[in-house]
């Protein structure tokens, strides 16, 4: 049921508490903002809360239907859990002044909130086929049909325009992975999750003298031994995002422990190609897995070098010959 709704007025970064940035453990923001942050501001009683999505960092995660002049819009809506601690409070308004700044076709956009009565509310466009993980999974041939050569690539597309975006705002997102890439009706994949939602894919995440969870099949040497996280780690673990989309969902290095990931990744033995990915496709994949973080491509280059292969119509359908594969190829048997 639909009530009077509040007008939507944008909303001063006063009343969205710090710019304090430091802290947030999961997407760094490099720069400070200014101004007032422009999303709207919604009553719950615009609101209805539809199924239940899934469980976020914060809270519960629904399908909502958000009426706004007469018009129905699907969003996914982030509601902070009751008893939320103050804490808790604080790094999600604090995530709100982070996210409401990015607009791009490939970000999963925040379109407003409701923080006058609780729970309060973080509304997103809503992101019909789910996260990518299990949107490549669920077409995994041989059981699946599999996916259209252009439309794997225009995945990869989708992703490095949006981490372009993200890397152009000084932003590091830390936590690239296809699990935090969401797939919109139309097929336009869109990264996701600036919080913390480590606890569903647990077994991703690798915990360090039991303090936080680390995604480590993800990350390059710099980020396991030192803690370092750039827009150059984020191109590593892109690499990795690319390896997830042509190998339909594996878990990157399957069937080693993270421990052995994590002496892996530091003795640099790669990824393998995955089975029929074009050679050039597995070729930007191991220039993301450089070593040196400075001679990994940029996001431009990588938007560019893909934009390429989509012009010609397609990547260039070499297989990796075997010689070409060394490494490590996780595939169950
Ligand atoms: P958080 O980032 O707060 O930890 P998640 O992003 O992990 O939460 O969301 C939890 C669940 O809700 C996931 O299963 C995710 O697929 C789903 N979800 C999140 N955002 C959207 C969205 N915009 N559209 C559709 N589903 C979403």
């Amino acid at each position: 049921i639909y009530g009077n709704s509040r007008l939507n007025s944008p909303i001063e970064m006063s009343e969205l508490l710090t710019n304090n940035f430091a802290n947030q453990p999961h997407l760094t923001r490099n720069t400070r903002g200014n101004g007032v942050l422009r999303i709207p501001q919604y009553s719950l009683s615009q609101i209805k809360f539809l199924e239940e999505l899934g469980e976020g960092a914060f809270g519960k995660v629904y399908k909502g239907a958000l009426k706004k002049n007469g018009e129905t819009q699907f969003v996914a809506v982030k509601a902070l859990k009751e008893n939320a601690s103050a804490k808790t409070q604080a790094d999600f308004r604090r995530e709100i002044d982070l996210i409401s700044e990015l607009t791009h076709d490939n970000i999963v956009c925040i379109v407003g909130v409701a923080l006058r009565e609780e729970p309060l509310c973080m509304l997103f466009e809503f992101m019909a086929r789910g996260d990518l993980h299990e949107f490549l999974m669920g077409r995994a041939p041989p059981s699946g049909k599999g996916l259209p050569p252009m439309r794997l690539l225009n995945i990869a597309s989708n992703i490095a325009s949006g981490m372009q975006y993200l890397a152009s705002h000084h932003y590091v997102h830390r936590d690239l992975a296809a699990r935090n890439c969401l797939v919109s009706d139309d097929f336009i994949v869109k990264i996701s999750d600036f919080g913390l939602s480590r606890d569903i894919y647990s077994s991703d995440y690798y915990r360090v003298q039991s303090k936080s969870l680390l995604p480590v099949r993800w990350m390059p040497p710099e980020s396991i031994l030192y803690g370092k996280f750039t827009t150059e780690s984020d191109i590593w673990s892109y690499g990795v995002v690319l390896w997830e989309i042509y190998s339909y969902g594996l878990q990157p290095y399957y069937g080693y422990s993270n421990q052995e990931v994590i002496s892996m990744v530091r003795g640099g033995e790669l990824l393998a190609a995955p089975a029929n990915c074009p050679a050039p496709m597995y070729s930007l994949m191991r220039d993301c897995w450089k070593h040196t973080p400075q001679r990994r491509p940029n996001f431009e280059e990588i938007v560019n070098r893909i934009q390429e292969w989509i012009n010609m119509g397609g990547c260039p359908e070499i297989a990796v010959s075997e010689a070409g594969t060394s490494g490590f190829g996780h595939r169950p048997s």
